[in-house]
């Protein structure tokens, strides 16, 4: 009989979005007539941009050919043309990276769950709590210690280090999924400063990146520096681009960046991930990848943005009518998701009960995302305008 990891069995039961999709098909059911719009999970609404589409049917059409097809890619990191543009892209915001420093994957999420691969189970592994569950569980699922740092309302929800604590792996978001807000240089800067002090490397997501406003906040933790000998970047197409159903992202881990094994040797961590990688994934689809490339072109970043402007709008819509009913919030500004204060010191799960049955709207409930998260609630930018405007209409209107 195998052995069970068990490690699986002290998770929570259900991914927190699967939790709601069942109190919505319940309510649903229950009210087959209700207009519910929903504002709870974080994906995107809007159709890809047509040269991005464009890009990828020629690459389809390539396969279609003898002398263009391709069959798997060398090396599963990623086309040249591909993290040539990626690298192209760090350069407009003033970050150097090399086109061999970056590897595309099939987006974000599997290369924040996967990384832990490559660490030894009794690393301590600080995340910032409330934070995007995927970094919590997968981190459990091996066994390992998870702390946390907190972001509460004292620290806009922005946790600091805790100088006295000892952490060898940490998590880090920004602007984070799921309270919008966001890391200044400064702050990164001690964060860094932390890392090196504890030999620790930063795991940095900045999936949210394209959807900062404000110059001097740094869309990368490579724009701070010191950071290349303490982080990897994991970044994705999906919020940026529409691509959440296509599948492409992105990892930055920096030549520099090397850690101690125990007989003493300096191993590189760029090396020893590119082996993980060899052996477990073959890479992204082509005509993916060529999609992914037309996201960085002049004309892909031009329509792109229009999305995201489209996204922002949404935000502002949300925060203003937070702001008229005087409900404290982060995020918005650099972020598609906000993130508030239940109305009368409601419970995250309650105000979503009230939210969803009074209003039809679906929201997520904070506590889903960690102890800290209790008390508040995100909603999400990603919508449609109408539909957009409509529940915020709906939510000045429920009497507490
Ligand atoms: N990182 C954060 C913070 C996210 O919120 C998400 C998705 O919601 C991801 C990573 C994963 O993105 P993907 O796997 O679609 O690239």
């Amino acid at each position: 009989m195998p052995q069970l990891n068990e490690n699986f069995l002290k998770l929570e039961k259900n991914y927190l979005f699967i939790n709601i999709a069942k109190k919505i098909k319940a309510y649903s059911d229950a009210n087959p007539d209700a207009d519910i719009i929903r504002m709870g999970i974080g994906d995107v609404t809007q159709p890809i941009a047509q040269c991005v589409i464009d890009a990828m049917k020629k690459g389809a059409d390539e396969m279609a050919v003898k002398e263009t097809f391709k069959g798997y890619e060398d090396s599963g990191a990623g086309y040249d043309f591909l993290k040539e543009a990626v690298s192209g892209y760090y350069s407009s915001f003033g970050v150097e990276i090399k086109p061999d420093e970056i590897r595309i994957n099939d987006g974000a999420k599997c290369d924040c769950g996967n990384i832990v691969d490559i660490f030894g189970n009794d690393n301590v592994v600080l995340i910032t709590d409330p934070a995007y569950p995927v970094y919590v569980d997968t981190n459990l699922m091996n066994g390992r210690r998870v702390i946390y740092a907190d972001s509460n309302e004292q620290n806009s929800f922005a946790a600091m280090p805790d100088e006295s604590v000892h952490a060898d792996l940490i998590y880090l978001c920004s602007p984070n999924n799921p309270t919008g807000s966001v890391y200044t240089k400064d702050q990164l800067k001690e964060w860094i400063s932390y890392a090196k002090k504890n030999n620790a490397i930063i795991i940095y997501d900045c999936a949210y990146e394209a959807f900062i406003t404000e110059e001097d906040i740094p869309r990368s933790i490579f724009a701070v520096e010191g950071s290349r000998e303490c982080a990897i970047e994991m970044c994705s197409l999906s919020k940026t681009a529409g691509f959440t159903g296509m599948r492409c992202g992105y990892t930055v881990i920096p030549d520099e960046l090397t850690a101690k094994a125990s007989d003493g040797s300096e191993v590189s961590i760029s090396q020893l991930w590119g082996r993980r990688q060899g052996s477990k994934f073959n890479g992204v689809s082509y005509p993916v990848q060529c999609a992914a490339a037309a996201v960085f072109s002049e004309e892909g970043l031009k329509q792109t943005s229009e999305n995201i402007k489209y996204y922002q709008q949404n935000a502002k819509v949300i925060a203003s009518a937070l702001d008229e009913m005087g409900i404290k919030y982060t995020g918005g500004k650099n972020s598609p998701y906000i993130w508030f204060k239940c109305p009368n010191n409601m419970s995250s799960w309650d105000f979503f009960d009230k939210l969803l049955s009074e209003a039809n709207v679906v929201g997520t409930p904070g506590s889903g995302f960690g102890k800290n998260g209790e008390g508040w609630f995100r909603l999400t930018a990603f919508g449609d305008s109408e539909r957009t405007k409509e529940a915020m209409e709906r939510f000045k209107a429920l009497k507490f």
